[in-house]
């Protein structure tokens, strides 16, 4: 059995973990001889102290390796899947899986829960009524081969480690550190069993990667640990200086993402989405290139394709599909009020790392391990950077549990008005093949 105590030593005094060390670790971590405390410390050890590439290697196996590894080689169909490092408002996953699947391909897709200040894609789908986020392995496969798109959660299936470690991550404030982002992300990914794999890396004050140089950085670590496991995989680097779209929140997402899929929503969610979507049908050789990637992954959003397989997806994992068609049929809040702008001006700045620390403190993330979310809370930002303002004009809409003035002020708070126009960032800001 693990010395849990010493080797939470070793990392707080900086020396290197072998492999097997780790490994045992985990285990002991998983089978409950290492209690939430001693794998919270190491956590922070690690985090404060490091993981070199080696030790983010064996980290990454042991997660992998604490469940099964799926294998679809036998399905006619190419399989590609993708996954964010993180953001606020970002509901991609919901319109993307949908959208590559309609094309064709396979997408066994993996999600992660709130993290952090940012939101999952697993609580989003379970503000659908009655969608359910673990299947068994024989029911993934039968979806999977009848309908091409499946989204499920860790379970005890599947990389059943990182779903322990992620959940102390998200409570300890140990989650920007790129081994662990590394670790969790690609035994993930690897487990599901996707031949390609895509990565949308967060940049800006909502990520948790807030320079250039950092998300390029983990973008290559990514890359390049999924192509050492045998897998293709691209990455792109992606701006989140602001939210996504405008809806920050689990059910208010699910619903900007069904406006995509209907052919409305937001500019920017519909064009990053087509952008992944023509990446992952490129690395999986769906298409060769870029360009006839878009022209298929457009068709398959514009023609209604999409939003029908979408609506199969909700029915096959026993959600109400009448809950995502009907505009009033997801969970709502009571309380609806406006943050107004406190001046005139153009919008500079927006402190999306605050907004997504608010929805947390509304209830819609997690601040204590195993929290129920409020599926209804949220904000829905209407002004985007560059914007300008007349003082009182509406910046977010806030939906809350209850009357909460401090929430009204700290929404406030998260936008700085100038009187000069300011520089708009571009979504995608890089590519790393
Ligand atoms: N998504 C994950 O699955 N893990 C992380 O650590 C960050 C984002």
């Amino acid at each position: 059995m693990i010395d849990a105590r010493a080797f939470i030593r070793a990392k707080r005094d900086r020396q290197m973990h072998g492999s097997g060390e780790i490994q045992a670790f985990i285990m002991g971590c998983l089978r409950g001889e290492v209690p939430d405390y001693q794998l919270s410390a190491w956590l922070m050890a690690a985090f404060l102290n490091g993981l070199d590439v080696a030790e983010t290697d064996a980290l990454t196996e042991a997660l992998l390796r604490s469940g099964r590894v799926f294998d679809w080689s036998d399905l006619k169909s190419p399989t590609a899947d993708k996954h964010s490092t993180g953001g606020v408002g970002d509901k991609t996953s919901l319109i993307l899986a949908p959208v590559v699947a309609a094309c064709g391909v396979g997408v066994p897709m993996v999600s992660g829960r709130g993290l952090g200040h940012t939101g999952g894609t697993l609580d989003k789908l379970e503000s659908i009524p009655g969608f359910r986020t673990r299947l068994s392995p024989e029911t993934m496969r039968a979806q999977l081969a009848t309908l091409g798109v499946v989204m499920v959660g860790q379970g005890p299936d599947l990389a059943p480690a990182d779903g322990m470690v992620y959940a102390l991550r998200d409570v300890t404030s140990t989650v920007e550190c790129e081994a662990f982002i590394v670790a969790s992300i690609v035994s993930k990914k690897i487990a599901a069993g996707s031949s390609a794999v895509v990565y949308d890396v967060k940049c800006g004050n909502g990520a948790f990667m807030t320079s250039l140089a950092t998300a390029r950085h983990l973008a290559r670590r990514l890359v390049d640990t999924t192509r050492t496991l045998g897998r293709s995989a691209g990455a792109l680097v992606t701006d989140m200086s602001q939210p996504l779209g405008s809806a920050v929140g689990n059910a208010l997402e699910v619903r900007e993402a069904v406006d995509v899929l209907r052919g409305g929503g937001p500019t920017d969610v519909r064009f990053l989405t087509l952008e992944l979507a023509a990446l992952m049908l490129e690395l999986c050789g769906a298409e060769r290139e870029r360009h006839p990637a878009m022209a298929r992954a457009t068709r398959a959003l514009e023609s209604g394709a999409a939003w029908e397989t979408f609506l199969a997806l909700v029915e096959a994992q026993g959600g109400d599909p009448g809950s995502v068609q009907n505009a009033r049929g997801l969970p709502q809040a009571s309380v609806i009020r406006a943050a107004p702008a406190p001046r005139s001006g153009y919008v500079a700045r927006i402190d999306t790392f605050g907004l997504g620390e608010l929805l947390v403190r509304m209830g819609g993330g997690r601040a204590a391990k195993g929290q129920e979310v409020d599926p209804r809370v949220g904000l829905k930002v209407q002004v985007r950077l560059g914007d300008a303002v007349r003082a009182g004009d509406v910046m977010a809409e806030l939906h809350l549990a209850i009357e909460d003035t401090e929430a009204m002020e700290r929404s406030v708070a998260c936008f700085k008005i100038q009187d000069a126009p300011a520089a708009v960032p571009e979504i995608v800001l890089e590519r790393v093949d």
